[in-house]
């Protein structure tokens, strides 16, 4: 169960997997977007998992149809709206958002630059309006290639000041991170917080691989990890965050099943280990439900489950201040029931 008096924390949320099907049916039916169906409930199966998928590649296939309605700047801030709203409705006391400016731009050629500044207006928009917080991570695609990705990051350095981190996602498999060590690079000497994919799609050396020429020091899945004694140890001992996402892995085959998930084990070895959504909408799930149904699933107790959400804390891309204010916030809450 979630601890009303601990703050609720999402670190590890896509925009292009947070989206409303209300909003992809209305905009697919205004701008004459050919979709599979025209239903929401027709829809569903088609940009939605139902069942576990062989793998990340399969999963990620469904993002298509969501980005099928980016047809404009305008149509990005809106979504991006939206979805900040809708996360303050589930609860949340802070939210890391995280996108990728040409995923989002590619399917009708927009400018990376104009995404990026359409999403951040939306986003800020939403968090004022709704008293949230919310922290903002730009995505570097490894699937694009490196060409593509500095284009990404120069979109987002653009934006530099508005941004927390810099995220690396895709393709894991065949886009090892070696690729994008000078990204990394600058986007460190800019003063971004680096978190990267890894331990997902490929096996431990991706997630050494990600702190040593990428400089994280946060990991999103990092599931792999559990074949690698010396890696387990080393998360713990350099206080490395872990984005688990339960659901997720199960949907993409990471894992095969609730049961076999890791993330007790890494809380067990004093990993700083969260739980975090992922892509809400294609799998059809919200935070409640991670820390509700997914987590007891996986083995979880409520002792684990209240370490993960106060690990969730010391681990947010946030100053010291700022964290000791959502303590007192959620402390204050409980307080008045
Ligand atoms: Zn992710």
């Amino acid at each position: 169960m979630i601890d009303k008096h601990l703050p609720l924390l999402d670190l590890h949320r896509h925009l292009e997997g947070s989206l409303r099907l209300e909003s992809l049916v209305e905009l697919a039916d205004q701008y004459g977007i050919g979709l599979p169906a025209s239903s929401i409930e027709g829809l569903r199966p088609y940009v939605q998992i139902t069942e576990p998928e062989p793998d990340l590649m399969a999963f990620l296939a469904k993002f298509k149809w969501w980005t099928a309605v980016m047809v404009s700047p305008e149509v990005c801030r809106r979504l991006a709206y939206e979805c900040v709203t809708d996360a303050r409705g589930e609860g949340l006391d802070y939210l890391e958002l995280r996108f990728s400016p040409y995923f989002m731009a590619e399917p009708h050629g927009l400018h990376p630059a104009a995404v990026v500044e359409a999403v951040i207006d939306g986003v800020e928009a939403a968090a004022s309006e709704n008293d949230l917080p919310v922290g903002l991570i730009g995505i570097l695609s490894r699937s694009f290639g490196s060409d593509i990705a500095h284009l990404e990051l120069e979109a987002l350095l653009r934006q530099r000041d508005h941004l927390v981190a810099l995220d690396l996602a895709g393709d894991e498999l065949h886009f090892p991170a070696g690729l994008f060590s000078e990204h990394f690079r600058l986007a460190r000497d800019s003063g971004l917080a680096i978190t990267v994919h890894a331990g997902e799609a490929a096996g431990a050396t991706s997630v050494w691989n990600a702190m040593r020429q990428l400089g994280a020091s946060r990991i999103g899945h990092c599931v792999e990890a559990r074949t690698d004694h010396a890696l387990l140890d080393h998360l713990a001992e350099q206080r490395i965050g872990v984005e688990a996402n339960l659901t997720s892995n199960v949907q993409t085959s990471a894992v095969d099943g609730y049961a076999e998930h890791p993330l007790v084990s890494f809380l067990e070895h004093g990993i700083l280990a969260t739980l975090n959504t992922d892509d809400p909408s294609i799998s059809g799930i919200d935070l409640a439900y991670e820390y509700e149904v997914a987590a007891p699933a996986a083995g979880l107790s409520a002792d684990h489950i209240r370490q993960a959400q106060s690990n969730a804390v010391e681990i947010a891309f946030l100053s010291a201040d700022d964290k000791a204010a959502l303590r007192r916030r959620a402390a204050g809450r409980s307080q008045c029931g």
